[in-house]
This record gives structure tokens, sequence and C-alpha cells, in this order.
């Protein structure tokens, strides 16, 4: 599960959500030595699937249909026929077996693009070969269940200086930023000011502007009342525009903008407090696609004197706007003359590549239509010299999918094929903005329009707050966003087979975690493909040190799993495939 939307949030509003910061420090925890050195232990830093010490106990169940099939066309199996395979493959032996392996020290935290994530694409590729699932990418001739693609891997440089008006200003004491930077060498700039950079209805504050390859003034938050309401909500309460700087900078992209430099009308004391406690987070290297990190608009961030030295304006004078504009209810004209100015901000960058892991089953007579089955293998890799293994997060989704493929891949071999075909996908880079699933979905090996439905899981071996002490449940959303039918079927399924309660409040729109555009399915919806997205909810050791695999729950992790497997069973064998009849925020 991705985490930026946490963190950034914070960023835009440092006043109010500081404490979130808090969670990217690293604890202090003992570890046991490691086993061997990865390379020691695995020749080739590449875990065997022979090494791992449990053969695959049970003979291949008979066939149960065997013999009893008509002649002719394929017809779809009976749903029980799936049973005895959920039981033999998905098992909470087989679960751990490969998340003591994944979820590893030797794995380093399977960060994109480091040594970790390679041997744990490595092994899920031997996993998926070993049930003998077909390697569909062609291009990548020395394996081809690996799709591989490359990343930008890019780290600010200290050393930034900006200049204004005579007066010079230093990197991580009066800004910093976040994003691509556009100032590698000293740069001349000449500001321009687009009030709070929001577009919302009839209010715009680039209406009549073209901002095509210039630098952009914004002020943070949004034109707020005497008693500060946001005169952009119907109810007065902050919208996305205070609450993710991102929302603007995303804007600002769209309108061609180079870079957005934000103005805080906070205090001089917080400013400089906010600036100490993110700096190890900016400074931390980021990786995104070169062309298009996010979509975003390169943001820094000024003091509030840089601030106003920028805008060339006073504090009273920007207060006067702030006010006038929400008293308008509209962006007004101000008299600022915002300053040319000079800045470098370098960075190291440098090219990283990284791999989704892609295990195919064939369908029989409806085998061109596919339906994935989805979860994200990378995780956080080492923090401050600790391995951040991601048990839950997403170990348990990657080792769900093995088993689901498993028990599909030995029911296709005792004659019950799907009638559809699956694609078994183990997406990188999901920890770094969905990335590993965005470049699937913008290169895919199997046509998009003969994708029925991705069923997506990330993080299903845990207990939230909200369950303690309560009956087995799982999270799913977005089932009911684009086709009734697949959230109609999931429902069926779990009464004949799950039995779990299926907890559906993260469907709500309002929702302010927003975890329907939090994982990898996002991607796939975004795409108009309908998706599932299973989850069992965010806990104290999410995107800590501590989310190990002693504190995994392996029989709830069983059930879950279990009930994907089904609903694909369902999925893959019924006569239409999920129809889109709507797409809900
Ligand atoms: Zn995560």
């Amino acid at each position: 599960m991705k985490y930026t939307l946490l963190v950034l949030a914070a960023l835009a509003l440092p006043g109010a959500a500081l404490a979130q910061t808090d969670k990217v420090k690293v604890k202090v925890k003992t570890k046991g030595q490691p086993v061997g050195s990865p390379v020691g232990r695995y020749p080739g830093g590449i875990a065997p699937h022979g090494s791992v010490p449990m053969p695959d106990p049970l003979p291949d169940p008979p066939a149960p249909g065997a013999g009893i099939r008509p002649p002719g066309p394929v017809p779809a199996p009976p749903p029980d026929y799936a049973v005895p395979y959920a039981d033999r493959y998905i098992t909470q032996e087989h679960l751990r077996r490969d998340l003591t392996v994944l979820a590893s020290d030797e794995y380093e935290g399977r960060e994109t693009g480091t040594r970790g994530q390679k041997m744990a694409a490595e092994y899920i590729s031997k996993q998926f070969a070993a049930d003998s699932l077909v390697a569909p990418v062609a291009a990548n001739a020395a394996n081809p269940y690996l799709q591989t693609f490359g990343l930008e891997h890019s780290a600010w440089q200290p050393g930034g200086a900006l200049t204004a008006g005579g007066k010079a200003y230093e990197w991580l004491k009066d800004f910093y930023a976040f994003g691509r930077s556009p100032f590698e060498q000293a740069t001349a700039v000449q500001p321009v000011f687009v009030g709070y950079g929001i577009e919302q209805g009839d209010y715009s504050d680039y209406k009549g502007r073209d901002v095509q390859g210039k630098d952009l003034l914004v002020l943070l938050g949004e034109p707020r009342t005497a008693e500060g309401k946001s005169i952009l909500s119907p109810d007065g309460s902050p919208t996305k525009w205070s609450v993710d700087f991102r929302a603007k900078a995303a804007l600002a992209a769209q309108k061609g903008a180079r870079s957005i430099f934000f103005v805080t009308q906070e205090t001089a004391d917080k400013f400089e407090k906010t600036t100490a406690r993110l700096a190890p987070r900016v400074m931390q290297p980021t990786i995104a696609f070169a062309d298009q990190p996010g979509g975003r608009a390169p943001a820094f961030f000024v003091s509030p004197a840089l601030g106003l030295k920028l805008l060339g304006a006073s504090a009273a004078a920007l207060q006067q706007y702030a006010t006038a504009t929400a008293a308008a209810q509209k962006p007004v004209a101000s008299k600022f003359q915002p300053v040319r100015f000079s800045i470098s901000a370098p960075q190291q960058r440098s090219t990283v590549t990284t791999e989704n892991v892609l295990g195919f089953l064939p369908g029989t007579d409806l085998k061109d239509e596919i339906l994935v089955v989805s979860a994200h293998y990378d995780h956080l890799g080492i923090i401050g010299g600790e391995v951040y293994n991601g048990a839950d997060d997403d170990g348990s989704g990657t080792v769900g999918v093995l088993s689901i493929a498993q028990a599909f891949a030995k029911a296709a071999r005792s004659g019950h094929a799907p009638r559809r075909s699956l694609l078994f996908l183990a997406h990188t880079g999901e920890e770094k903005g969905l990335l590993g699933s965005e470049y699937y979905t913008d290169h895919p090996v199997f046509p998009l329009a003969n994708t029925v439905t991705d069923l997506n899981i990330d993080m299903i071996g845990r207990t939230d707050e909200a369950h303690a002490g309560k009956p087995d449940y799982v999270y799913v959303i977005g089932s009911d966003k684009l086709s009734s039918q697949l959230h109609a079927a999931l429902q069926e399924t779990n009464r004949q087979h799950g039995n779990v309660d299926l907890d559906f409040r993260f469907n709500d729109p309002a929702d302010p975690n927003r975890f329907y555009y939090r994982s990898d399915h996002y991607n796939f919806a975004r795409k108009g493909i309908p998706v599932a997205f299973f989850f069992s909810g965010v806990h104290a050791d999410y995107h800590e040190a501590s989310d190990e695999i002693s504190k995994i729950e392996f029989n709830k992790l069983e059930a879950r799993a279990r009930l994907v497997f089904f609903l694909a069973w369902d999925l893959a064998n019924r006569d239409v495939r999920p129809v889109v009849d709507s797409n809900k925020p």
C-alpha cells in the first residue's frame, strides 16, 4: 500500500499534521544475525526454487470430474470443482513457506530497483515456472516471466542556492523541494503569481493566463473566510487544495508550468521547524519515470520571508490579498510585482531497471479474455540500516497470488482449466507510486480491451483496530465502482465459499483514506477495467520495520486468499464477463 498520500498531506499542512511525519523515523530494533550472506546462500544472489525447504507434499488430486464430462464444447465446470484445489494448495503451510523467504532479511526489503527486489522477482518467476505457467513476455528472452523497464533514481544534492534582490538564500534553510529539479545549473527565473493555483468550477486562478514553461508563485492553502471556512466546499471544510499540495502541483503540470514555488503565511519559526523535520525525507532518493515523475510540477517550498521577497509584497499586502479573495469568492487582481531571481538546485540522477513478474495460464473456449490476479511484491528496502521486510505490505498479497496461481495451475493440469485465461501479475514499484501497474497498463502484454477484471491484493495478513475481536473480515474496495455484476459475483462467492464479513466502508468517496486510489488496481480502473481490491486494513506496523512475519495471522490470510481464488474461479468460468455499467468516483 502506497504511503505517500498521508506523508505529503502532512507536508502541505506542516502545522496540522506534523505527527504523521514522525512515522518515517526509524525505530531502533534488534534483529537476529542473517543466516548467511545472500550471495553465499544463493549462488548468483538468487534463491533457487529447490532451496526452499518444503517440496510439494501433495500428489496431484484426482480430477474430480474426470470421465463424466460430455463430449463437445467445454461447459463451465461447476464451481464446486474449485474446492479441492483451494483446500490443497491455498494453505497456511504454503503461504508461510513463501512468505518466510520473501519477508526474510536476505531479501533486503525488496525496494524497487535493488538487489532484494530482483531476488524476489527471481523467486516469484521460479514459482510460476514450477507451476508450469506460461512466461508471456516475448520481448525478454533472458527471462520471459519478467517485464523489465527503466526508472530514474534521483537525489537532491547539498549546496542548492537562491539569490533574490542581492540576498542569498540556502537550500534546506530558506527553501526545499520535491520532484525533478529543472534547475540543475544556476538558472535565472522570472516567476509569475497565480494566486492559490486553484481551478474548481467557476473558481480559476488560471483563467486567461498562459503559464506554459513558466515558474509559478502560488499561495499554500485556499481562500477562507474570517472564521476559517473554505469558500470552496459547501460546508466550509478544507478541500484537497489545502490538504494535499500535490493537487496544485498536478494542475500546474497540466497547465504546462515548469515549476511551482509555494508561498506560506505561517510564521518563520514554524517554517524552520518544519524544514528541519522534513530534511531527511527531502534528501531521501526518489524513484520515478524519467519523463513524467508523477505528472506533477516540481514543488519548491520557500520561507515566509523569501516568499514575500519573491512576490515583491509586504506581509500586510499579502494578507489583504487573501482577505479580498475570500470576500469576492473568486480570484482578484494583485498588485504584486514578482522579482527575478537566480536558483540552482542540483540533483544526482541515475537509471535503474525493475521488473513486473507475469505468469500466464491459458484458458479454454474463452481464452482470449484475460482475468488478472495481482499483488505488489516490492517494499521499502533498508532505511537507516534496518530491513523493512513488509511481511503484510505486501508479502501477504504476493504469497496469496502465488498460492492462487498454483491452485489454478494444478486444476488445469487435472482437466479443470479455466475458460478464460488468467494472468498472475506481481507488480514492482508500488511503494514508489504505483509505477509497475502504471507501466503494465500503459504497455500491456495482453490487450486491455480483453482484460475483464483485476483482482488486486494488498495487505491481507493482519487484523485492524476496527475488527479486533470480531469475526473474520476483509475490506473490499472498488468492486461496485465499474461493474455491478462484479460486486454481485463477489457477494455470491462469499455466500457460497467465503463466509467472511465483507466490509465495504472504504467505497465511500468521502473517506479521507482514499484507498481506492492507493494500490495497483487503480491503474486498471482508470483504463475502464473493473477491479476489486482486497485489504485487511492498516495497523501500528504499517510501513515500519516491525511489519514482520511473526505478526501475520496465517489462518486469516488463508481465508482471504481462498475468497479471491473462488471469485477468480467464478469470473474465469462464467458465460459473460462482468459488464461495465457505471463509473463511480
Ligand atoms: Zn505500502
